[in-house]
């Protein structure tokens, strides 16, 4: 992130208007301190491509990777798992 950037989402998206280019703050949105994903409708088995290794020795995890419980703690916990043990073998 810009360290330019304002901390408030609502700043943030005025001053990215028209832009073309889409960013968020909400972990240094004092009251929410955090986020979670989203795929586009019909988009969600981007989330497939995402948990895909790029190389056996790096490995994606959260909960952005998770194909049923994405949005969640524990889904970030399971795919940090899953990832961990992979990677140990
Ligand atoms: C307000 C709120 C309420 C929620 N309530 C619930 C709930 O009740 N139950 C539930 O199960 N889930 C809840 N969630 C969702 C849950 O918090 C998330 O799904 C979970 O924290 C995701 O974990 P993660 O490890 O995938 O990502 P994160 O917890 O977002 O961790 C990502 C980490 O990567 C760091 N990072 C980002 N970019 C970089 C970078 N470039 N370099 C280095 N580090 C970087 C971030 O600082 C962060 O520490 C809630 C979320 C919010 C925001």
């Amino acid at each position: 992130m810009a360290p330019s950037m304002s901390a408030s989402p609502r700043a943030a998206r005025r001053r990215q208007r028209g832009s073309g280019r889409c960013s968020s703050s909400w972990s240094r949105e004092t009251h929410i301190r955090g986020g979670y994903s989203h795929a586009l409708p019909g988009r969600a088995s981007a989330r497939q491509v995402l948990s895909t290794p790029i190389d056996p020795r790096i490995r994606f995890a959260g909960e952005a990777c998770s194909a049923t419980e994405f949005s969640t703690v524990h889904g970030a916990y399971k795919t940090g798992v899953a990832a961990a043990r992979a990677l140990l073998g």
